[in-house]
């Protein structure tokens, strides 16, 4: 069965619930790839998660037998950046709760990451997913949203998935700050169409040729359709098929998962 027409030159996949969950990949990602190119499509990548940076996601695709380059990769943490140099175009101290591929992607922009004992100087507050996440961070955080500093999350997912099942994403972490001081924050990542349309750029690639794949209809599949792209959902992750079918606009492609769509 052939899922993608010929007027698509090229995809941009989620990571989370597309290619893996957790640390198992979904299907025989190196086989998957291989058929990719084979059909001549351009592939970039385009995650809610960014707790990683590109090169440690090209890094982990390498070790999957998949090799692609860091320009491929867009994060939200890169996209939370991209918005913060727009207001802060000579960077500055920003008190972010997040993991290196925020801080890393904070720093190439001129941003100095403070750490939770010198938030005093802070011009602003950005929040994403923490495993070190504690009290105290959340405690200063909330400190200075109320105080009115600009508030950015990196994307507004409440869960992500894994082989145990869903565990809190940024936008639960988000919405301890939200309830405590009923302040919203900027989301960077889907479903804001910004991460696609970086993509996008990056490729060369007109929005309509392009392809938007994901797992969940509420950030993947929106941010496809406000970028202006043909959109594909995958049933291997967090979103079901009865979400998937009454999702409006339409869905243009539903597939089992990318080995299905590809094949
Ligand atoms: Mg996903």
């Amino acid at each position: 069965m052939n899922f993608i027409s010929s007027n698509i030159r090229s995809l941009i996949l989620d990571m989370d619930g597309v290619l893996w969950k957790g640390d198992i990949q979904i299907g025989n990602l190196p086989a998957i790839f291989e058929r990719i190119r084979a059909r001549g499509l351009k592939v970039a990548f385009a995650t809610n998660n960014g707790t990683q940076t590109p090169e440690q996601y090209v890094a982990r695709l390498a070790a999957l037998g998949v090799h692609v380059e860091p320009w491929q990769v867009v994060t939200s943490s890169l996209v939370v950046a991209h918005l913060l140099s727009q207001s802060f175009p000579s960077g500055g101290p920003v008190f972010a709760i997040g993991e290196s591929g925020l801080t890393t992607a904070l720093r190439e922009k001129g941003f100095i990451p403070l750490s939770v004992d010198e938030t005093e100087s802070a011009q602003a507050v950005v929040i994403g997913v923490d495993r070190q996440i504690n009290f105290k961070k959340m405690c200063e955080a909330t400190l200075l949203v109320g105080r009115g500093l600009p508030f950015y999350a990196t994307n507004p997912d409440k869960s992500f998935p894994t082989p145990r099942g869903k565990l809190p994403g940024a936008g639960a972490w988000a919405s301890v700050i939200i309830t405590a001081t009923n302040i919203v924050p900027i989301y960077a990542g889907k479903p804001s169409p910004l991460l696609i349309e970086i993509a996008c750029n990056r490729m060369g690639m007109a929005n309509e040729a392009v392809l938007v794949v994901g797992d969940r209809v509420d950030t993947d599949i929106a941010a496809g359709q406000a970028a202006g792209c043909p959109v594909a959902h995958v049933l291997s992750g967090i979103s079901s098929r009865e979400a998937a079918e009454t999702w409006r606009p339409r869905i243009d492609i539903i597939a089992e998962n990318l080995g299905e769509l590809v094949s």
